[in-house]
């Protein structure tokens, strides 16, 4: 058995018929750019959601630096955003011009919100929570301390569409939430793409105008100066066509994480992410199953050697490890998930009798 850690080509061959004709009736009507699929995306986006405004732009990173530049923030105010996470998150903060603040995440690999507090200055404008690999983080006291503080809470919630936490979805926490569907994201498309949520329509029309050269769409004219990016009309066409099954996609997922709970919590030597039923106020959408491992490097090794692809996100670096960033460190609880996080195959494509391979393979190693 070979099972690779995302399969990339399946992701089209598995609805192949049906991704050609969707492509050939939107190709043929020369609907490419700004037109009716993208706006019947965002309107399903939105509802699905249960939001006011989804508005498709060119990827996440941009989603999250456009959700900053609405929202005033830049010129040295800082923004607190975890450590574990991608670059992008601190990067659309240092391009807004603002400085990205980070902070050390917990046990559930998410922002720790008992270290927001110290990190706070007078400075301090926003805080910027990843949901990360699908799981909404401790959103009470998150929003309990941007209340005390008056901070704006800009979400990144590019891994976990349709997630919750105490039955409101990821995304709906702050002024903006914001997606990636990037084609291994859980709504991925066949290239880039992403996406901001918001129920304020004053930061909704902003940012349609900064997605589009700052035009405003009532009557065309520039009031601002915005940027090229738009979601990719033949995107939105392939996004609206698999939103219809997104539940389905995420009920897999959810199964699968079961598997991996069931089978591998005996085992001492890993760590693994809280399972989909062991919580009741969070639903996790398993964007990745990420777990820690002692002898992490060896398991690995063993894995591939089984044809069983795993990988490190980040390449296996938190933000405050690369150095030339210059970003601030002490982080010690990341530092620590650092030595031994990774993650195992996870996606909708993937079969129970892989995930049960793969059970079988790490017991082996262990035992
Ligand atoms: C994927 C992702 C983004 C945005 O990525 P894009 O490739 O720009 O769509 C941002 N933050 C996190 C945590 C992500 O996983």
């Amino acid at each position: 058995m070979k099972i690779p850690f995302f399969n990339y080509p399946e992701l089209y061959l598995s609805e192949r018929e049906e991704f050609l004709s969707v492509l050939d009736k939107t190709l043929s009507n020369g609907s490419f750019i700004m037109q009716d699929e993208l706006f019947k995306f965002e309107t399903e986006l939105a509802k699905y959601l249960n939001v006011k405004h989804a508005i498709g732009v060119a990827d996440g990173t941009m989603a999250l630096l456009i959700s900053l530049v609405a929202a005033k923030i830049g010129n040295d105010d800082e923004v607190l955003v975890p450590s574990h996470t991608f670059v992008a998150s601190a990067a659309a903060i240092k391009h807004s011009g603002a400085k990205p603040v980070l902070v050390d995440c917990g046990i559930d690999h998410l922002i720790d919100s008992s270290k927001l507090e110290v990190k706070i200055t007078s400075k301090t404008r926003a805080i910027m929570p990843v949901q990360l690999n699908g799981r909404v983080a401790q959103m009470d006291s998150i929003v309990n301390i941007a209340k005390k503080y008056n901070l704006l809470i800009i979400e990144d919630s590019c891994q976990a569409l349709g997630a919750k936490f105490d039955d409101k979805f990821a995304g709906t926490f702050g002024l903006t939430g914001t997606f990636s569907f990037f084609p291994a994201k859980t709504l991925g498309c066949f290239g880039d793409g992403g996406a901001i949520i918001t129920d304020d329509d004053k930061i909704a029309s902003k940012v349609k105008m900064l997605r589009d050269h700052g035009r405003d769409e009532k009557d065309g004219k520039v009031k601002l100066f915005g940027y090229n990016s738009r979601l990719d009309n033949i995107q939105a066409a392939i996004l609206l066509r698999r939103l219809k099954n997104y539940t389905s996609y995420v009920k897999r997922r959810r199964s699968l994480a079961l598997i991996y709970q069931e089978r591998l919590m005996g085992l001492d030597t890993l760590l693994l992410p809280p399972g989909p039923n062991e919580d009741p106020r969070h639903f996790d959408i398993f964007q990745n199953y990420e777990i820690e491992a002692d002898d992490r490097e060896a398991l690995r090794l063993h894995l591939e050697k089984e044809g069983i692809g795993t990988i490190l996100q980040w390449g296996g670096f938190m933000l405050h490890q690369f150095k030339e960033l210059n970003l601030n460190s002490g982080l010690n609880h990341s530092e620590e998930i650092s030595k031994k996080f990774m993650l195992l195959p996870m996606h909708h494509l993937l079969k129970k009798d892989e995930v049960n391979f793969i059970c079988d393979k790490i017991l082996s190693f262990y035992r």
